[in-house]
Parts: C-alpha cells; sequence; structure tokens
C-alpha cells in the first residue's frame, strides 16, 4: 500500500510535467479535467491516511493480519450448527460451575480437530488464584487427552451488561492451541434457572476469533 501511494505520486509529478508541455501547446483542456480527478483522488487517499506520521498497522509485513476475517453477531437461530451445538455444550457445563465467592458462572466449550468436545466450567477458590476459568478448564481437558490444536470455542456467561468475553489469561491460552482464525462464540447465558436451560431463538451471538480477542498475542 505505501508502495502504490510511492507510485501514485510519481505518476502525479510526471503528470504534473506533461500538463505543462502540453499548455505550451494549448492541447491540455482534456488533460486538467483528468489533473483534477487525479488530485481530488490523491486528496481522498491522503485524508483517509488515521495517521499522518506513520502507515497503518495493517501494512505491515512484521504482524500477522489475517484481514478477512469479520466479527459479527447473529441470531443463536441463524448460527451455523457447529456454533449452536458448542454454545449448549457451553451452556450445559456452567450449570456446574463452582463459583461460591463470586456467584459468576461462566461455561465453556472448545472443539478438537478431530471433532470431539471438551466442556468445562469455572473453578473458584478460597484462595483466589488456584482457581481456574471455564476457557482453561475445557482446553486443559482436551489438552490431557492428547488435543494439540482446537477448531472452534464457545464461551457463556451472564453478565446484563452483555457479552463476557474471555480474560486476557485464556486469551493468550487460546492463542497456543487455536489458530488465529479459529471461530469463538460468545453468547448471554439465559437468566431462567430452568433444570435444562435452554437459548433463545433470536439470543444474540457474537462471532469472534482468536485473532480479534488477542490481536498482538506474545510469541516467541
Ligand atoms: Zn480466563
Amino acid at each position: 500500500m505505501s508502495q502504490k501511494r510511492k507510485e501514485l505520486k510519481k505518476c502525479m509529478k510526471r503528470l504534473d510535467a506533461l500538463q505543462k508541455e502540453l499548455a505550451k501547446q494549448k492541447t491540455c483542456r482534456k488533460l486538467k479535467f483528468y489533473m483534477d480527478q487525479l488530485r481530488e483522488l490523491q486528496r481522498e487517499v491522503d485524508r483517509r491516511q488515521p495517521c499522518r506520521t506513520g502507515f497503518p498497522v495493517s501494512e505491515s509485513l512484521m504482524l500477522p493480519h489475517p484481514i478477512k476475517l469479520c466479527e459479527y453477531t447473529i441470531c443463536f437461530s441463524q448460527l451455523d450448527n457447529c456454533g449452536r451445538e458448542l454454545l449448549e455444550d457451553a451452556l450445559n457445563a456452567r450449570c456446574f460451575a463452582y463459583a461460591p465467592y463470586s456467584n459468576f458462572k461462566v461455561g465453556a466449550a472448545f472443539r478438537s480437530k478431530d471433532g470431539k468436545v471438551f466442556t468445562g466450567c469455572n473453578v473458584e477458590n478460597a484462595a483466589l488464584t488456584p482457581g481456574c476459568c471455564a476457557e482453561r478448564t475445557a482446553m486443559l481437558k482436551g489438552i490431557s487427552e492428547g488435543c494439540r490444536a482446537f477448531s472452534a470455542g464457545a464461551v457463556v456467561a451472564y453478565h446484563p451488561a452483555g457479552f463476557t468475553t474471555p480474560c486476557g489469561v485464556c486469551r493468550q491460552f487460546m492463542n497456543e492451541f487455536a489458530k488465529l482464525d479459529v471461530p469463538i462464540y460468545i453468547a448471554q447465558a439465559p437468566e431462567s434457572s430452568a433444570p435444562v436451560p435452554m437459548f433463545e431463538d433470536d439470543a444474540e451471538v457474537l462471532v469472534t476469533s482468536v485473532y480479534h480477542l488477542l490481536p498482538h498475542a506474545f510469541t516467541v
């Protein structure tokens, strides 16, 4: 992109020189029209620069940028089977959450590359730090059974403010065992305390990815 911008500037210079040349011969009306259009285009390109002192991060070759990925929300009923199943498994796992201190229950489910689903819930502890998040509980179950790569994940919790996304530690942990374009489905658990919890058809689901959750992950 920065290369293209340089090329555009070079072209502009050449055209300026050509215009001056043609002006002497009084045949430049059409060229002037194109020049004005080009100048307008260049102004637009300059205007869109987010930072005048540098280049957008997306142009760097030093960083991973799967920019083809998009993050979106969708109704539960319109979600693909993979997402729906994982969210339901995460919702069921949430029932087993051990959260006597925060009362904040979280469920997670991760699908391994060979299709096996591992579920987990948060497990708190009186001494706080020995506790474990639902996401890591689920992944650890898979890893301890030989799984080294996950192809999708889901996280479910209830917070009145909206979606509960994984904590920073879990994001880094996920990054270790899932590729950047692995989808992560996030939904708000239904408030009801029904014995078999279920999502409403119009429940909103956030479809994000490992990359979106941790774009500048630590790697060695
Ligand atoms: Zn966590």
